[in-house]
């Protein structure tokens, strides 16, 4: 993990001057382009673990152009670990590029039917007592506590709102967990249709956080991995604005949803919101050539 001095926050200036809004943009989508922004800090616990008891690696779930697939494959690899991914859906003729290079990387892969998926399903080959298993998105504990450490990487408290992407919500936990005691209010943007979230966020939370869980929907632009022409057209203006460029799956939807509220009057003259890059821009190289200017 690098320092948490290395980690760029980045002030956008004037950008929200009307509203009398501060936004900054945490970057953790600059830490490494493989093991991307927040997977970094999720996987953290799991390959402390895999060491600490002597596992072979870790084993871990996710579809042909997961994020979490290629980070676990690129951790693991750097760790001296082996990796099992075990991937939803056939195995398609010609492999994602994030596939390729999980490969390329050292991990196994295994195709699943979606109805196996969804049982969680192991292969009889992987000896669940050798390794690590990490659920999808890294949603557990381990995942919420790594989650926990993007805190340090940022005057944290020096912020009213921080928002963040929600996919497993494992991410949100960690942050709402590492903001317990302060006046840091946590804001979680769902990327796909999901209305158990909140629950699946609590489940990882003390009874006296629950009360903390708040996640927005509306902004997920038809659904995971789904995306709009509204979608695309709003990530290439904020690109011509700020200079960031986002993913279409979570943090697109993320700064359009922040954009929206902060314009809709959600936030009091005098916030200061931090966004929290969680990374992912490898996931756009399943769009056509072209569709992003960045
Ligand atoms: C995986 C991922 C998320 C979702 O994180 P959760 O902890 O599952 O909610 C958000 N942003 C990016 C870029 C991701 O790759």
């Amino acid at each position: 993990m690098p320092p948490p001095s290395d980690i760029e926050t980045a002030m956008l200036k004037n950008l929200y001057q009307q509203q009398q809004v501060d936004v900054s943009v945490l970057r953790l989508d600059e830490l490494d382009p493989l093991v991307s922004g927040n997977k970094r800090f999720k996987l953290e616990r799991y390959l402390a673990a895999a060491r600490d008891r002597g596992r072979r690696g870790l084993v871990t779930w996710g579809g042909p152009w997961s994020n979490h697939i290629l980070a676990t494959a690129a951790a693991c690899h750097r760790a001296g670990l082996l990796a099992q991914g075990i991937i939803r859906g056939e195995r398609p003729a010609v492999p994602s590029p994030m596939l390729r290079d999980a490969e390329v990387l050292g991990m196994e892969l295994h195709y699943i039917s979606r109805t196996e998926y969804r049982a969680q399903y192991l292969p009889p080959t992987i000896d669940p007592g050798a390794w690590i298993l990490v659920p999808e998105g890294g949603y557990g504990p381990e995942g919420r506590d790594g989650a926990a450490g993007i805190a340090a990487a940022t005057n944290w408290t020096s912020f009213t709102h921080v928002l963040t992407a929600v996919g497993t919500g494992t991410t949100l936990a960690g942050l709402i967990q590492a903001s317990a005691g302060s006046a840091v209010r946590c804001i979680g943007i769902n990327v796909l249709k999901n209305p158990g979230a909140a629950e699946a966020v609590r489940r990882l939370l003390p009874e006296t956080l629950h009360a903390a869980v708040d996640i927005r929907a509306g902004f997920e632009a038809g659904g995971y991995a789904r995306h709009t022409p509204a979608l695309i057209a709003f990530m290439n203006d904020w690109y011509r604005q700020t200079g960031i460029p986002s993913d279409f799956v979570y943090t697109g939807k993320l700064f359009r949803a922040a954009d929206t509220l902060i314009r809709q009057g959600a936030f009091p003259a005098g916030s200061r919101v931090l966004l929290v890059h969680s990374g992912g821009l490898q996931g756009n190289r399943s769009l056509p050539a072209g569709t992003l200017i960045f």
